[in-house]
């Protein structure tokens, strides 16, 4: 049903799953850097279809709903919610007799602007496991959010201008109608906020944010692209609180490389009880797992799973 040769394909349709490199066919599971490649005919949910064609120009594009089977070529594919970021999909794959599910990456927890993940059973589950180890157990949400207003109200209240650092695509616009929805109005940096207009023209409002006008605003939050990403910075901001929000903050060593003030653990990825989770609600007779560290593998293992790591240079065929 699929084989790995340098990504995973669906052998019998001939469809790429998440590959870079141009492809006759390939699904997308959302339309962050590592999942999107210029195909020659795309796969995906309405609104990642809006984020790619923003990011490479207009693409030939089979729009795929959640929930809303699709026929092709005999096979029946259809989207599932991921949780990770709007639009984001799994995918579930049907040839009649068994079936194939593809996560990308995910998230079951709750999220101010993703869909709720609503992964289905499969035979056969592909899982990304990015934070595979019991050091990215995450604290709960509300108490994360909780913490995080408190150090951007206290910026505020001091006569600084809290700048909060997220992924253009996806964390920057959660972290918005975060605070927009605690009364803080965001201003955001050019990059993130036309991609923030791609969520509104797609129906989900982030609240009272606007494109930084040239220099802060009394009262309000600025929400800018991660430290390190090569994008023009802002002018004009003397006094700032910088604030990193990732899951990378969940452990002393990976919090490190945000290279902030404050970070705090807010993901868009499942944590390593999440992952457990999914495979539970999967049930599947077979499970690989990509983007994660072996030792989720051999866990699973103990657990009773059939459980393979996908990516090795050996492996062909595979169901
Ligand atoms: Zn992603």
């Amino acid at each position: 049903m699929f084989h790995y040769d340098g990504g995973l394909k669906l052998t019998r349709i001939d469809l790429a799953i998440d590959f870079c490199r141009r492809q006759p066919r390939g699904f997308i599971s959302h339309a962050h850097a590592d999942h999107i490649g210029r195909h020659e005919l795309a796969f995906c949910t309405p609104a990642t279809s809006r984020f790619y064609q923003h990011r490479l120009g207009p693409r030939q594009v089979r729009e795929m709903p959640y929930f809303q089977p699709l026929n092709w070529e005999g096979f029946r594919l259809t989207a599932f919610p991921a949780g990770h970021i709007f639009g984001s999909a799994m995918l579930l794959a049907e040839d009649g007799g068994r079936s194939l599910l593809y996560t990308g990456d995910f998230k079951l927890g709750e999220s101010a602007t993703a869909d709720p993940a609503d992964p289905p059973r499969a035979d056969v589950l592909v899982m990304e496991s990015t934070f595979g180890d019991p050091q990215y157990r995450l604290p709960p949400r509300q108490r994360v959010i909780e913490q995080l207003l408190d150090v951007v109200r206290d910026a505020l209240d001091r006569g600084f201008t809290p700048v909060l650092q997220a992924y253009v695509l996806g964390k920057a616009q959660e972290v918005t109608r975060i605070l927009t929805t605690a009364g803080i109005p965001v201003l955001q940096h050019p990059a993130i906020y036309a991609v923030s207009r791609i969520y509104e023209a797609c129906g989900c409002s982030l609240g009272a944010c606007r494109e930084y006008p040239g220099r802060p605003l009394p009262d309000h939050a600025v929400v800018i692209p991660p430290a390190g990403q090569r994008v023009a910075r802002l002018e004009g901001i003397r006094r700032k609180v910088t604030i990193a929000v990732s899951g990378w903050a969940a452990a002393p060593r990976t919090r490190r490389w945000l290279k902030a003030e404050h970070a705090f653990p807010l993901s868009d990825h499942a944590d390593y009880d999440e992952l457990l989770e999914l495979v539970r609600r999967v049930a599947p007779g077979v499970v690989y797992c990509t983007h994660g560290p072996e030792s989720f593998v051999a866990r699973l293992q103990k657990l009773g799973y059939d459980a393979r790591v996908l990516g090795k240079p050996h492996q062909k065929r595979l169901f």
